[in-house]
């Protein structure tokens, strides 16, 4: 079958984004902020000093309002008040777990009049030594893996560099992870390690790569060390395989990446992640290989969802591993998460386990990811509303997955 004949492959993004009369600062890089200060009169040879008093106040200290910020002039921030705030998306819903996971629902501006808001979802998972912060990058998504549930979803808007530093940015808030301020506590936090955000993974809705320079900057204004300051091998970028822009995001954002890779053969891989007709595997590889700051101690990660019947045999494992063959590589298997009207089932705890072993003994580590958060349905990857019900197969599956935690 050609390109042509078969179901879209994609549908059309909306660009329906306007801005709030008063914007925010929030995800402004440096030079938007000197701009923004030219703007309202500070003169250049201030700027470069007044951009980094601002950096600190925004990113670092994660204020809130101008006024905190002792350092800038009364005037300056009277000015920058009138102009700009320094919102973050708006929370809609807060909901915490029993195992500390939390899940914020955000709903973003730039409507046309009357239409329903735009949300997404945010998801903090916390281990005793690290928390991990899942970010998404757009409202819904272009692409249509048969597997995922944001691939159904009817509307698409590309989240601004704003809206995806923000989710961090309310993550913090709502932990208490910026200095200074007090720490949340509460059940499951990390008591180790000095932030309960030490890792960012662009796993929630989106696909990060068709929203190239919004994450691009929002990523890199989350690296930056004098604000933020989460370093980019604790960050990891998850595509489903946009091939040119791999290498850009080596070269531009220099994350760690991984491979939404799922199955071993392009037949079954143009079913679940229909870009493989555009980009398929051995081009998907090569860009992997070609992966700028590769090495074994910064490897790829290979994500695989484990399909019951579908690409879980062992056939398929020993496919995995002669693929991957001399690519720096992780792998993470993921138990599919069944969602109302998905047309697959998760593969049997047994069935995980033993592809899992075989991988373990090809020299992987493969780890399984663990389900987190199940009492507010929260899952990285495969965010779902609250009025989904678990299946029986997928509670079972999840209780021995908890077992292993
Ligand atoms: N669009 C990007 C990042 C978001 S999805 C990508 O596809 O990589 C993050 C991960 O969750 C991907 O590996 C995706 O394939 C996986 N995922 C999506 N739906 C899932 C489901 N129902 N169960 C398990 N994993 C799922
Ligand atoms: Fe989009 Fe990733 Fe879901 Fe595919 S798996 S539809 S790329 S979010």
């Amino acid at each position: 079958m050609t390109l042509t004949e078969t179901a879209p492959l994609e549908k059309a993004p909306l660009e329906r984004y306007v801005a709030p009369e008063k914007p925010s600062l929030v995800g402004l890089t440096r030079a938007q902020l000197a701009a923004v200060l030219g703007a309202v009169g500070v003169p250049e040879s201030q700027r470069k000093m007044r951009v980094q008093q601002l950096w600190h106040w925004i990113y670092f200290r994660g204020f809130s309002e101008f006024a905190q910020m002792s350092s800038l002039s009364k005037e300056l921030r009277a000015k920058l008040a009138e102009n700009f705030t320094l919102a973050r998306p708006e929370v809609v819903a807060e909901q915490v777990s029993v195992d500390g996971t939390r899940k914020w629902l955000l709903r973003l501006p730039g409507e046309i009049q009357g239409e329903r808001p735009h949300e997404v979802e945010c998801v903090y998972i916390p281990d005793t030594e690290r928390g991990t912060l899942c970010v998404s990058s757009q409202v819904g998504c272009t692409l249509t893996c048969s597997f995922c549930h944001t691939g159904t979803q009817r509307l698409v808007r590309n989240l601004t560099p704003g809206e995806i530093v923000g989710q961090v940015m309310v993550a913090r808030d709502r932990l208490g992870d910026y200095a200074g301020t007090e720490r949340a506590q509460g059940a499951g936090l990390p008591t180790g390690g000095d932030r309960c955000i030490s890792n960012i993974v662009m796993m929630g809705m989106g696909e990060p790569l068709y929203n190239f320079e919004a994450v691009r900057d929002a990523l890199l204004i989350v690296a930056d060390n004098e604000g933020i300051g989460i370093s980019k091998r604790r960050i990891t970028l998850s595509t489903s395989g946009v091939v040119p822009n791999i290498q850009r995001a080596g070269d531009e954002i220099g994350v760690m990446l991984a491979i939404s890779l799922h199955a071993v053969r392009d037949e079954l891989r143009n079913d679940l992640v229909p870009l493989n007709r555009k980009y398929p595997i051995a081009a998907l590889l090569d860009a992997c290989r070609n992966y700028p700051g590769l090495t074994n101690a910064k490897r790829i990660t290979f994500e695989y969802v484990m399909l019951k019947d579908v690409n879980d045999s062992l056939a398929d494992a020993k496919a995995l591993i002669k693929l991957l063959k001399g690519i720096p590589a992780k792998i993470n298997l993921i138990p599919f998460n069944p969602w109302p009207g998905s047309q697959y089932e998760c593969s049997d705890w047994e069935q995980i386990e033993k592809f899992s072993e075989y991988i373990f003994n090809a020299g992987y580590s493969s780890p399984v990811r663990t389900p987190r958060g199940r009492d507010i349905l929260a899952a990285c990857g495969q965010l779902k509303s609250e009025t989904e019900k678990l299946t029986a197969r997928e509670r079972m599956a999840l209780r021995a997955m908890a077992m292993t935690d």
